[in-house]
């Protein structure tokens, strides 16, 4: 059907949207669009848009679904979810305005929108974020079926890594004894318990293990899971010689932690070893370095060679599932 529209350019839609419907002139049941260009707004009443504004007749579909970040800014934004956080990554600060707004005008539940502030640094793995629209940088973030609270400004969380977490969380059996050297707020940790593993989960910001036993308490994991805070070179002395299987996720120091993975381990242990390197050659500095330091008193045998994610050109986020053996 052939409706009045208030043509714009694109950059100006999200105003144009905003007066239209402040004005009480936006048509709400029919579809914005773009063409060349041009945003096409569909109002209700053609001869009170203000003489500024172009208005043509244009075929505009009735509206069935929900109000999308793509439908108010008249292209897809980037973005990721974590819980009601929207993530962006946007370096001008005008379109990053008009991509919170977006966001925040679309019909799904979302409270903030943040914009990243720096890299991952620091022992803690943190970043900083620019708050665009809403307040408030804790969540409650669902995957696979288990829920985290987090505070993204204080902890560590990705879930980009919800795949890859999966596909070890899988392999773990009932009765089993694992330790996440580098637990967070508990993404391994807590589903590991849940499929009936007893789990020592260490972490050395505060804040991580606050929220990891707030996250195995929310998931019914609680008498499953040990949370100890600390540096897992010290914190996890007692459980020398005690895991079915080790996570190590602290990608860029993972060498620094391989003989505490090991002396971590029993008799027969499978260690998740995650390093980033040159596409090169992404395994094999972390296989050398596993050999090492199992010297003789393992046997090393590589089940997974895994590509996680490219992290940066060139370099790419990988994991290895190590069998280690007892000689
Ligand atoms: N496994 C979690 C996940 O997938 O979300 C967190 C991984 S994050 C990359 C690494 C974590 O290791 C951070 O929470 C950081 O605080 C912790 N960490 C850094 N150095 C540590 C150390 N020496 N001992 C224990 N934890 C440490």
């Amino acid at each position: 059907m052939r409706v009045p529209c208030v043509r714009v350019p694109v950059e100006a839609g999200e105003a144009t949207r905003t007066l239209l419907a402040d004005a009480g002139l936006l048509d709400g049941d029919r579809e914005i669009s773009v063409e060349d260009g041009d945003i096409f707004v569909p109002v209700t009443d053609a001869e009170a848009v203000p003489d500024e504004y172009d208005v043509v007749e244009r075929e505009a579909a009735e509206r069935t679904g929900q109000v999308t970040p793509a439908d108010v800014l008249g292209y897809e934004p980037s973005y990721e979810r974590l819980g009601d956080v929207a993530i962006v990554d946007v370096d001008d600060p005008e379109e990053a305005r008009r991509v919170a707004e977006a966001i925040m005008e679309a019909d799904f539940p979302c409270e903030t929108v943040v914009n990243r502030a720096s890299k991952v640094r620091g022992e803690y793995r943190v970043r900083d974020w620019e708050v665009l629209a809403g307040d408030g940088t804790e969540t409650v973030h669902r995957e696979y079926g288990h829920e985290f609270l987090l505070d993204i400004a204080e902890v560590y969380f990705s879930p980009r890594l919800a795949t890859e977490r999966h596909r070890v969380i899988e392999q773990v059996a009932a009765g089993e004894h694992a330790v996440d050297m580098f637990a967070g707020v508990g993404p391994f940790a807590v589903p590991m318990a849940a499929r009936g593993a007893d789990v020592v989960a260490c972490d050395v910001n505060p804040r991580a293990i606050e929220y990891l036993r707030e996250n195995a308490r929310r998931n019914g994991v609680s008498e499953q899971v040990t949370a100890i805070e600390g540096d897992v070179r010290e914190a996890a002395g007692e459980y020398e010689g005690w895991a079915d299987r080790v996570v190590a996720n602290l990608p860029h120091s993972a060498s620094d932690f391989l003989d505490t993975a090991v002396a971590l381990a029993g008799e027969d242990c499978v260690l998740h070893l995650y390093d980033i390197q040159h596409e090169d050659d992404p395994f094999g500095p972390g296989e050398r370095a596993v050999r090492d330091a199992a010297g003789d008193e393992y046997e090393v045998r590589v089940e997974t060679r895994r590509e996680v994610r490219s992290y940066a050109p060139h370099e790419l986020n990988v994991c290895l599932d190590v069998r280690l053996s007892r000689v």
